[in-house]
């Protein structure tokens, strides 16, 4: 048996830049977690923004993830 706490107290963790991510915050109900909306899509009613799309692009906003699947999102709060 691992025992993962352990592990991640002795682990180093690189930082490798150039990763090619595919990350968003579209709901869908086969997903078995909670997901938090994105603010974008929220103002204009839709699902457009996605925050990394593979081989194509990174939302202007994206500020990158907080362990292990947080977004770190810059999109301007309007009120
Ligand atoms: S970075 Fe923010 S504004 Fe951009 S798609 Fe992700 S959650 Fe939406």
């Amino acid at each position: 048996m691992t025992c993962l706490i352990g592990e991640a107290m002795t682990e180093s963790i690189r930082e490798l830049r150039g990763g090619n991510m595919d990350i968003d915050l579209v709901p869908k109900q086969s997903l078995q977690w909670e997901r938090e909306s994105c603010p974008w899509n929220t103002a204009e009613g839709n699902s457009a923004h996605k925050c990394a799309v593979k081989d194509t692009s990174i939302c202007r906003y994206f500020r990158g993830i907080k362990p292990v699947d947080t977004v770190l999102c810059a999109y301007p709060n309007s009120s």
